[in-house]
């Protein structure tokens, strides 16, 4: 029987949507769009660099309000729960840069993500993407691997990761995505959470 590996998306399933947080300290409304919002990341990004850039925001000050925000409520319990019965990776859209201060309250699971590229005035000039559909070919990697892969995710750019996935999760998704993917089971609290890990395992676990 093949290992099982917990796959889980980060923002909006662990911690608060930092570009939403972001947006909310400096009242900048047009920095809120997400990808449910504009579907491309690559436009999405090049459009909030050009936003920062226009307000001359750095990378520090987006750190700063980074270090304020706390996991969701719950998920340092639950991500704790999964690593005793699960190997689990993150699999986020996000950037080392940002995740740093968040990843170290959930006791540093293992995140693959993106990179940025900031000058020596803390101004973000660019960003390298991973790959391609990154979540969905680090699943497909991981079944080449001889893993099993159970994964969770909140959003459109989780939905090839959990089609992929041995069994797939929608966790905290907005009605229109639950009502696209009536494939996923799709759940709302760690609770539930935990209980679609343990149906979704071919093995004998319990709460
Ligand atoms: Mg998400």
């Amino acid at each position: 029987m093949s290992v099982e590996l917990a796959c889980l998306d980060l923002e909006g399933v662990l911690i608060p949507e930092i570009w939403i947080a972001f947006a909310e300290e400096t009242g900048i409304e047009a920095l809120k769009a997400t990808t449910r919002d504009i579907p491309d990341y690559d436009v999405l990004m090049k459009q909030r660099l050009s936003i920062l850039d226009q307000h001359g925001l750095t990378l520090p000050q987006i750190q700063d309000t980074i270090s304020r925000l706390s996991p969701l409520e719950g998920a340092k319990e639950f991500v704790d729960w999964l690593r005793e019965r699960f190997q689990l990776v993150i699999l986020s859209d996000t950037f080392y840069e940002f995740a740093a201060p968040l990843m170290k309250q959930l006791g540093y699971p293992t995140l693959l993500c993106h990179k940025l590229e900031v000058d020596g005035n803390g101004r973000i000039t660019d960003y390298t993407l991973r790959q391609r559909d990154p979540k969905r070919q680090s699943v497909r990697a991981f079944q080449l691997l001889n893993y099993r892969v159970i994964a969770a995710g909140d959003s459109y750019n989780d939905t090839t990761m959990l089609a992929q996935a041995e069994k797939g999760i929608l966790f905290h998704a907005p009605d229109n995505v639950i009502a696209e993917f009536p494939q996923f089971p799709a759940v709302h609290s760690y609770e539930d959470l935990k209980k679609e890990f343990l149906k979704a395992s071919n093995r004998d676990l319990t709460l």
